[in-house]
């Protein structure tokens, strides 16, 4: 049941998701030139519900000969039939995967949370809906790259290596796949090692929609897996997403050759709460920014700045605000913060929360029993927090917040710039003026205005400094995948 929370005012019924309309087979075999094959070490690892430890089902282990394969026949497929496809055809495939998925939407959405450990509703209303608005927003642009490049002559560049995190599984390979395909390119595309299923679900969409054999390949694993996708000679294009110490990996892996790449890693955003900002609506998109998917968001704004003299309030309000959140079944739709990922980076989070403790912060965790299997953490904010604390500047991923406070413009830009990462940032003000102001000195790839965590297709996305390099989403998604002439 998703009600922890022992507070009087806010008691509603259980309200699970059903699970019958969805079909998982027991064992998922490698998806390679349009096929299902057995990986060739005959090695498979479990893919389980984080929310209650139980198996959901046996993904295929891929090493470097099934990458090989995968690689092979994403070759074989861009020479012999998707270069050479008009690309208005090429965006009736991908306009059928957007409606192919969007009339399982349900199926996906279940998917995603029971393998994932996040909310129904965050997988129903926004992963599943954007991932495939997203497959829609590019077969818009497939006939048109003569119109997003104008003079320019537009090639495609081959064959796209991509490794995706275990954040937004479907989202995330819809963002690599998506613009890919649209401009020409084949794909072998990993997703992680946790969350494989929503991907293999895709694959089978992909069957279904006829696309040429070998144009997508899905190879699942873990450990070397990603490493062969890098280091294979004959792929053109690295799009990674994860975190910044395996996107150090793989830019020193690359280094010297001719692939292309772009790094989407990790972040430490910073929210930032004027004393002129509707404090309600502030501290619901605090609320959002961190504990939306359990702070298992890259731009997550785990870092909050609030103006001095309104602290005492937002932060009062904050803790009222964090009592009435459910923590618990991921496939309650009342519940607002469900299961960690993983056992080992709910060890993560821990540790990070300890580090907070020994560091001096004060902590605050909101009294919710937690349930006795699965991997689940309670909302957490720190105050007394200084700049040079660990857990200021390290990504924690998880639903954990640190919070300071400035007096000044120049001092909160200066903070909030104080970090290796330039993911995203919020801003809370009500004057206009204030925010350009902020946007041109915040280094940050998105800045939000009175508002958190909100994306579109049509909207680019990416980091400064140490979250990265390249954009994804919007036109300038598409830069990523094309050679310019
Ligand atoms: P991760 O450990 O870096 O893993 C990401 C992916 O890379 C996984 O598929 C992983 O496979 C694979 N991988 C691991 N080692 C590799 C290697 N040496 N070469 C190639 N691939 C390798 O990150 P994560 O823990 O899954 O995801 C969390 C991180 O992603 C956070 O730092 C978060 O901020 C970042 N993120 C960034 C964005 C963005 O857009 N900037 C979006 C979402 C998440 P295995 O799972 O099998 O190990
Ligand atoms: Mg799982």
């Amino acid at each position: 049941m998703a009600k922890q929370n022992k507070t009087e005012s806010w008691e509603y019924a259980p309200s699970l998701e059903g699970t019958s309309h969805i079909q998982l087979k027991k064992k998922y075999d490698l998806f390679i030139d349009g096929k299902w094959v057995k990986p060739t070490s005959g090695k498979y690892f479990s893919s389980i519900n984080p929310a209650n430890e139980e198996l959901l089902a046996e993904v295929a282990h891929a090493n470097e000969a099934d990458v090989d394969l995968a690689v092979k026949a994403a070759r074989k497929a861009y020479n012999n039939v998707w270069s050479k496809m008009a690309p208005l055809e090429r965006a009736k495939y991908i306009y059928r995967i957007a409606r192919l998925m969007q009339e399982r939407a349900r199926e996906f959405a279940v998917i995603e949370s029971l393998d994932a450990g996040k909310t129904i509703r965050e997988s129903r209303d926004i992963d599943v809906p954007l991932a495939c608005n997203h497959f829609f927003y590019y077969a818009g642009w497939a006939d048109k790259l003569e119109y997003a490049f104008p003079n320019r002559k537009v090639e495609s560049l081959g064959v796209a290596g991509q490794i995706i995190p275990w954040n937004f599984p479907l989202l995330m390979a819809a963002w690599k796949i998506a613009p890919a395909l649209a401009t020409g390119n084949t794909v072998v595309l990993k997703p992680a090692e946790t969350t494989s299923l929503t991907a293999l679900k895709l694959a089978e969409i992909i069957e279904e929609s006829g696309l040429p054999a070998g144009v997508v390949n899905i190879v699942t694993g873990y450990g070397d897996t990603g490493a062969a996708i890098v280091n294979h000679p004959d792929v053109n294009k690295i799009a990674f997403t994860g975190s910044t110490a395996v996107g150090k990996i793989i830019q020193k892996a690359i280094a010297g050759t001719t692939k292309k790449s772009t790094l989407e890693l990790g972040g430490k955003s910073a929210n930032i709460i004027f004393d002129d900002a509707p404090i309600d609506q502030a501290v619901e998109g605090i609320v959002n920014g961190i504990f939306f998917n359990q702070g298992h968001v890259c731009c997550a704004g785990s870092r909050l700045f609030v103006q001095e003299n309104i602290a005492d309030k937002v932060i009062r309000k904050l803790k009222q605000r964090m009592e009435s959140l459910y923590v618990g079944n991921p496939l309650d739709k009342n519940t607002d913060i469900g299961a960690i990922n993983s056992k080992e980076q709910l060890e993560t989070i821990n540790k990070y929360i300890q580090i907070g403790k020994n560091e001096g912060a004060e902590i605050y965790q909101t009294k919710c029993d937690l349930p006795k299997k699965g991997y689940y953490c309670p909302p957490t904010i720190f105050t007394n927090v200084a700049q040079s604390n660990i857990i200021a500047q390290e990504e924690i991923f998880g639903p954990v917040l640190t919070i300071q406070t400035f007096r000044t413009v120049d001092e909160v830009i200066q903070k909030a710039n104080n970090s290796p990462y330039g993911l995203a940032a919020g801003v809370w003000t009500d004057k206009g003026s204030r925010i350009f102001n902020l946007t041109t000195k915040l280094r940050a790839g998105v800045v939000w205005a009175n508002t958190y965590n909100k994306f579109d297709p049509t909207s680019p996305f990416g980091g400064y400094k140490e979250s990265g390099f390249g954009r994804e989403g919007g036109l300038h998604g598409l830069n990523a995948y094309v050679k310019l002439n």
